[in-house]
């Protein structure tokens, strides 16, 4: 190969993204109040690994699911011959690792989680490879409160956000001997319409004909509207846990439509299922989805454990929110440290520090290959960084041991630059920011300093 050819460059995985920094604001937007609600119903986090065994997903999910049949990421270690998986999804990864450390001996706890997920599905507008969960499992929880408790959870969520078309879907789908008589009902049901039925409902039709409810084929919706319902089959403790539910929402304003057909495309679920759906992203617009699994932990060995959780997209949440939150990206930084000169480049290096130990967040001008660049270039940068104020160190100020402070977000009328003492600048700063937050409710919280 001759030295100045040039490589073939490598590109990433098919499906799965690079988040790059212009949107790593609202990445960090969304998943502060996402993590701050959660907290205000205590939540605890949990981290497990991406791995997991591979009979983890195939047992707690269930053999004859989308996600279980062809959506893994399965592989062999070729180290040890053992059979792994990259997650799909949290909530198995969860459950393993609250038997194996006995999470609930000392009674129910409040879980969540936030990482990423794999699938192997067709990549589209809002359904990838590779996105982001965050979920919580609620376990050791028997009553329709904590069902309700998410629900109201998510529900502050979205006001917190500033989304307002998000509309929930609920339905229950009952125990296990209640699902098996729907079931019997159900394949009778079927059977009479076979004819309707396309290749993969014929093949699921034993294996589990609930999940032909899910199907999105447009040829079959009819028959499927008219099948026989689950809440139909419902006994008494089922009706009642449900009524609970929808109780609670209630008394909270909270509306909901009860969806009969909202099955979940996971195996664990019974009694309370729902779903958080928008019409704003085209065909993938459930962006939060959930229920109770309350035989999960005995699938995987461990002692019986009702419990309750969800789990969002937040591919989808961040798509939502960029149409319509409203909430702005915060600036990359309160200050741009200005300079011109070697010996005020020396200064502005001492005063970032000066400021950053007052708790402000100060990006310093550096040079590049081209030098640090003029006067101009670098306000340029200082406006594009977002920075409330730029400090800016020039021949005459580093002769004077002065600083201008340029206000970046002033109006055209005020008098927006002043020239201070050196050593006078981060007490300047902080008076400035401080008077522009008067009145606020916020004002010697560190974290409120940052302007946006
Ligand atoms: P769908 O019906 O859209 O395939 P699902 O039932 O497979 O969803 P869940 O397993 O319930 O989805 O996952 C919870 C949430 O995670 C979904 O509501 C969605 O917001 C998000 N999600 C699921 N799969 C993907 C994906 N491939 N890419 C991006 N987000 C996803
Ligand atoms: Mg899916």
């Amino acid at each position: 190969m001759s030295e100045n050819k040039k490589l073939e460059k490598i590109v990433g995985v098919k499906g799965m993204n690079d988040i790059l920094p212009a949107d790593a604001g609202m990445w960090e937007l969304l998943e502060n109040t996402v993590q701050s609600v959660l907290k205000s119903y205590g939540f605890q986090q949990i981290r497990t690994p991406i791995v997991e065994p591979t009979p983890l997903f195939a047992r707690g999910l269930g053999e004859v699911t989308d996600i279980v049949e062809k959506e893994m990421y399965s592989f062999e270690d070729s180290m040890n011959g053992d059979k792994l998986t990259l997650r799909p999804e949290g909530t198995a990864g969860v459950v393993r690792a609250a038997i194996e450390h006995n999470l609930v001996y000392d009674g129910p706890k409040r879980l969540w989680y936030v990482g990423q997920m794999f699938r192997h599905e067709k990549p589209q507008r809002g359904r990838y490879r590779q996105f982001y969960q965050t979920g919580v499992e609620a376990l050791g929880f028997t009553g329709p409160d904590i069902d309700a408790e998410l629900i109201l959870m998510c529900q502050r969520l979205w006001d917190d956000l500033g989304l307002q078309n998000v509309r929930l879907e609920l339905n229950s789908i009952g125990d296990a001997a209640e699902r098996n008589a729907h079931r019997a009902a159900l394949i009778a049901y079927f059977e009479q319409h076979i004819d309707v039925l396309d290749a993969e409902a014929k093949r699921r039709l034993h294996a589990n004909p609930l999940r032909i409810l899910d199907t999105k084929n447009p040829a079959m919706q009819d028959m499927v509207n008219a099948a026989p319902k689950l809440i139909e089959y419902l006994g008494s403790e089922s009706l009642e846990h449900f009524e609970g539910v929808q109780a609670i929402l209630r008394q909270n304003n909270v509306p909901f439509t009860i969806n009969p057909r909202l099955v979940r495309g996971m195996d664990y679920y019974n009694r309370t299922v729902f779903e958080w759906v928008t019409d704003e992203l085209g065909s993938q617009g459930t962006v939060c989805a959930g229920g109770r699994y309350d035989t999960l932990f005995s699938t995987f060995g461990g002692k019986p454990t009702p419990a309750c959780g969800f789990a969002m997209g937040m591919e989808r949440l961040l798509e939502l929110l960029k149409a319509n939150g409203e909430m702005h990206e915060p600036a990359q930084c309160d200050v741009y440290l200005v300079h011109q000169s070697s010996a005020a480049q020396m200064q502005s290096m001492v005063l970032g520090e000066r400021l950053r130990d007052a708790g402000l967040n100060v990006v310093l001008h550096c040079a590049t290959a081209t030098g640090v660049g003029s006067f101009k270039s670098q306000m340029k940068k200082a406006d594009a960084s977002g920075a409330a104020y730029a400090v800016i160190i020039g021949e005459d100020e580093a002769v004077n041991q002065q600083a201008s402070v340029k206000a970046l977000r002033a109006d055209e009328q005020e008098t927006n630059q002043v020239t201070v003492p050196f050593d006078t600048v981060v007490d300047y700063l902080l008076d400035q920011i401080a008077g522009e937050h008067h009145g606020d409710d916020c004002c010697d919280d560190p974290d409120h300093i940052h302007l946006h």
